[in-house]
């Protein structure tokens, strides 16, 4: 007799539709994978576009930025190499999805937005995810997070114009550094290992669209 097959929830579906192209586009660290399904996108998302939470695209958010592309989140949680003893700082909340990724793969996460709304959205996130491992800090982030430094692993969700050097000073000398850097509209995704003795070996992972990072005061709005 067949075996009757599980019939899946809409959600459920779409987010193993979701899980599926990302591993075919070389996403294939099964705890980054897991991570990824286990957090609903949906609740990163804008009203407007809630039906296109598990679309492997880009969504605007509130202040003109935009939560990334769970591709991009995948591509660049893995290239992180984290482990669950990590202490990780993240430059650009935005709606705290790739945050919420981090969380669930590292001890603690230091997270940092310039913009108030943004960040007061992503804490509620935090608290309905019930991720506890989260610090959050409204503020500029191109200075880092020196009170905190070193971190295991620094992650950059908004472009650094060039080498982002005060970051890697808040690096541990076997550290990993991951961010978009260039000023265009087109970016390359960089990836900078420690070897430990303060120097870091930097590898172009590929090309990337993400906002800017900008330097100086942070957004009331
Ligand atoms: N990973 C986020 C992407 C957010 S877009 C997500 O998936 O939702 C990048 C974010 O970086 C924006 O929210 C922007 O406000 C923030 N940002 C830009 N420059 C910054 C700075 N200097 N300090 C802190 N955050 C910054």
């Amino acid at each position: 007799m067949k075996k009757p097959q599980k019939v899946l929830a809409e959600g459920e579906a779409l987010t193993a539709q979701l899980i599926l192209s990302l591993r075919t586009q070389g996403v294939t660290d099964p705890l980054v994978l897991a991570a990824i399904e286990r957090t609903p996108r949906d609740l990163f998302t804008p009203e407007l576009f809630k039906a296109r939470s598990w679309e492997d695209s880009a969504l605007p958010i509130a202040c003109g930025q935009t939560i990334s592309q769970p591709y991009i989140v995948g591509l660049m949680t893995q290239a992180l190499t984290l482990e669950p003893r990590a202490r990780v700082l993240e430059i650009g909340t935005g709606s705290g999805y790739q945050t919420a990724v981090l969380a669930r793969l590292s001890r603690l996460v230091y997270t940092v937005e310039r913009y108030r709304t943004l960040m007061r959205e992503a804490e509620a996130r935090f608290d309905a995810l019930q991720l506890t491992n989260v610090i959050t800090r409204f503020g500029d982030g191109s200075r880092g997070w020196a009170e905190q430094a070193p971190f295991d692993r620094i992650l950059v969700t908004a472009a650094a114009p060039e080498e982002p050097t005060t970051l890697l000073e808040q690096l541990k000398p076997s550290g990993v550094l991951v961010a978009p850097v260039g000023k265009g509209p087109v970016q390359k995704l960089c990836r900078y290992a420690g070897d430990g003795a303060g120097r870091f070996a930097m590898e172009v992972l590929c090309e990337v669209r993400f906002v800017p990072l900008l330097d100086g005061v942070a957004r009331e709005q």
